[in-house]
């Protein structure tokens, strides 16, 4: 880990919210005596994103602190605007996915965001400029909800003057089907390295052992994907925390502990992996609970899809 999160070898998979650790990082990586639980010791907790350059997935809308991911998802980077000033820019390139590509000078429009269940009125609308901006302004209280979620990168942001990329938290933006102009909002909050290594090894005691153990190479590139820490930060970005098969959520049950926590499982089948696979973790990977994922993969030459999954519980869950 002390070398996946370092500079080392040009690595530039990471990005520390203190960048001076990564330095560090990278110089005991770079010393034939290093130390490997260096990391560990001193650094497990601190807060770390994926360097932007590696989350683009493919035809991905991306401008300024923005980034569309799908007819129905959208993230914004949390900037000093979105504490400060009630709202934020939106670039062109993205207001469509607001609806909002045909307003012209000085219009509108009025929009629903939903954070837990409470609703909070905000709008978006258009400057008087020849050329006009699109922001979106919402009022104090939806500042303050943001402010409760992120106390860290409020302070770090207003410690820092000069920028705020690298914070890595983000707001996620949910369309909602059936309603008009109405956005279901999640907070993202960045990890810290411990938390991924120990969600890791939490899946490799249930799993890895027994399949390694038999030499089979398919099963492995399968489960390598679904370990890669990179993919699983960008499925679990996209897809959120709920078991795709099930709905189970662990935080709802389990609370604080359970909090952020579920499996990443490849949906490929098997037999079509080829060792230099490129991995799109929106339609490659999935959220499963363990218990889900482990009938998933419970016969080994016989992996079921997410829908033979399902089909299974409708017919013994009634
Ligand atoms: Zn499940
Ligand atoms: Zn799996």
């Amino acid at each position: 880990m002390t070398s996946m999160f370092s500079k080392q070898k040009g690595r530039d998979y990471f990005i520390f919210q203190n960048p001076e650790i990564q330095e560090e990082l990278t110089l005991l990586a770079n010393n034939p005596k290093r130390n490997n639980s260096f990391w560990r010791t001193n650094y497990s907790n601190e807060k770390l994103m994926i360097n932007p350059k590696y989350t683009g997935w493919t035809n991905n809308v991306k401008s300024f602190s923005w980034e569309v991911l799908s007819d129905l998802i959208a993230f914004k980077g949390l900037d000093k605007s979105v504490f400060i000033h009630n709202g934020t820019g939106i670039p062109k390139e993205i207001r469509n996915f607001f609806n909002a590509e045909s307003l012209g000078r000085k219009e509108k429009v009025e929009i629903s965001i939903i954070h837990e269940q409470v609703e909070y009125p905000a709008r978006i609308e258009m400057d008087n400029q020849p050329s006009p901006r699109s922001r979106m302004v919402w009022k104090a209280d939806f500042s303050n909800v943001i402010k409760r979620n992120f106390p860290n990168e409020y302070s770090t942001i207003l410690d820092n003057e000069k920028s705020s990329d690298g914070i890595g938290a983000k707001l996620k933006f949910l369309k909602v089907r059936n309603a008009v102009n109405t956005y279901k909002i999640e907070f993202v909050v960045p990890v810290s390295g411990q938390l991924i290594q120990d969600d890791l090894e939490a899946e490799d005691t249930e799993y890895n052992g027994p399949q390694r153990a038999e030499g089979n190479a398919v099963m492995y590139y399968g489960r390598r994907y679904e370990r890669d820490p990179i993919n699983r930060i960008l499925a679990l970005e996209y897809h959120g925390h709920s078991c795709v098969a099930c709905g189970f959520n662990f935080e709802e049950v389990y609370g604080e502990r359970g909090k952020d926590y579920i499996e990443v499982h490849h949906v490929k089948p098997l037999s079509t992996l080829k060792a230099e696979m490129v991995i799109d973790p929106k339609k490659d990977l999935v959220p499963l609970c363990s218990n889900c994922h482990r009938m998933v993969h419970r016969k080994k030459d016989e992996v079921l899809s997410i829908e033979d999954l399902q089909g299974l519980l409708n017919v013994n869950m009634k």
